[in-house]
């Protein structure tokens, strides 16, 4: 009988551990429109002291310049250049030979997150950023149909457009996105607090709330409920870039490196997700460099908006670091690595690109 019950606790303990090893978490994580040249080597030199787009040339440089391009990117991104660069992969140095595109042609919002979400382009049918219900399952929408995963998907976002991308209709996948207060009988004091607070605070635009807004709420969330898969969209860069106001833009992308750290440290003190969870970090397109103007714009009629970036760690990556080797990625990738790393059965047909572990 005691050998019994000895042979039946190590066959509990080792099923356990099984489902442990399976049981991973992802976060994915997206700023809008932020360009590749300024995650690999910081502030730009005809930039960061241009009167024609920065208010205080002597305060932007004080916070970020640097001659040394290695300074200015850990400067502006410190959680990214000191700790990720060490546990996990920067994929996008093009002057490396490290190269991420997208797939689609119109190098703008709707179809840049519908090719990350969706993993596939789909320029016959997503070619505005109207709010339009996407006629196509994003990962989440799969995540959401699968019993394992159902109830334990949600996405934040801070732009308003994210609900038809997302497909909360048909998915059934939560999403608090634009000015949308966290609803719910059982709300944290904090969520009580930002939902007092975010009518009070005037964004510049009237379909993008400000990023911590966005933050905070999906760190409650994740406090409170748990979800194995989180999407976090932030949008001020695109959106102060195209107002041409490079001080905001820098200071939002060292503003979302720190708030990234905070979910990630979250994360990593909190036991269901420790050393469980990977995450996932891109852009839905880039931005000009030539003109020199062109940096606030995107879309198919800019030079070279549609080279992006991708960051991974956390679960099973390795830490290889920035990616100084030639090598093409494609925005396509990423939906299939989530659904791989969460072991959900896909089409092949329509998601066809190659998911990225590790060890590719
Ligand atoms: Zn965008």
């Amino acid at each position: 009988m005691k050998k019994l019950t000895i042979t039946l606790t190590l066959l509990i303990i080792s099923s356990l551990n099984l489902f442990a090893q399976e049981d991973t978490k992802v976060v994915l994580i997206t700023l809008d429109g932020f360009r590749w040249q300024e995650l690999f080597t910081g502030a730009d030199p005809l930039l960061v002291a241009n009167n024609e787009y920065v208010h205080d040339t002597t305060d932007l440089k004080t916070r970020f310049w640097s001659e040394n391009a290695e300074k200015r990117r850990k400067t502006l991104l410190p959680f990214i250049w000191n700790e990720v660069s060490q546990m996990g992969e920067i994929h996008g140095n093009r002057a490396l030979g490290s190269k991420v595109n997208l797939t689609n042609s119109m190098w703008f919002s709707y179809p840049g997150y519908h090719e990350i979400l969706s993993g596939f382009a789909d320029d016959e049918r997503i070619t505005s950023n109207a709010k339009m219900n996407n006629p196509n399952a994003t990962i989440l929408e799969l995540a959401n149909n699968d019993s394992r995963y159902k109830g334990k998907v949600i996405a934040f976002a801070s732009w308003d457009v994210f609900p038809f991308i997302i497909n909360e209709e048909r998915s059934g996948v939560p999403v608090n996105a634009g000015f949308e207060i966290a609803k719910g009988d059982k709300l944290t004091d904090k969520e009580v607090f930002l939902n007092q607070m975010q009518p009070k605070v005037p964004s510049p635009w009237g379909s993008v709330r400000l990023d911590a807004f966005t933050h905070y709420y999906a760190l409650e969330n994740m406090q409170k409920e748990h979800p194995r898969l989180v999407y976090v969209a932030y949008g001020e860069t695109d959106d102060f870039a195209h107002d041409g106001e490079y001080d905001a833009y820098l200071k939002s992308a060292q503003q979302t490196d720190a708030m990234i750290k905070e979910l990630w440290d979250f994360t990593q003190n909190d036991p269901f997700y420790k050393d469980q969870t990977l995450f996932i970090i891109t852009t839905d397109h880039g931005r000009g460099t030539d003109p020199l103007k062109s940096w606030k714009d995107h879309g198919s009629k800019v030079k070279n908006a549609g080279d992006v970036w991708m960051i991974l760690f956390g679960k099973g990556v390795s830490g290889k670091g920035e990616v100084a080797q030639k090598e093409q990625l494609y925005t396509t990738q990423i939906a299939p690595t989530i659904l791989e790393t969460l072991k959900i059965s896909y089409d092949k047909e329509n998601i066809q690109g190659k998911p990225l572990m590790s060890n590719n």
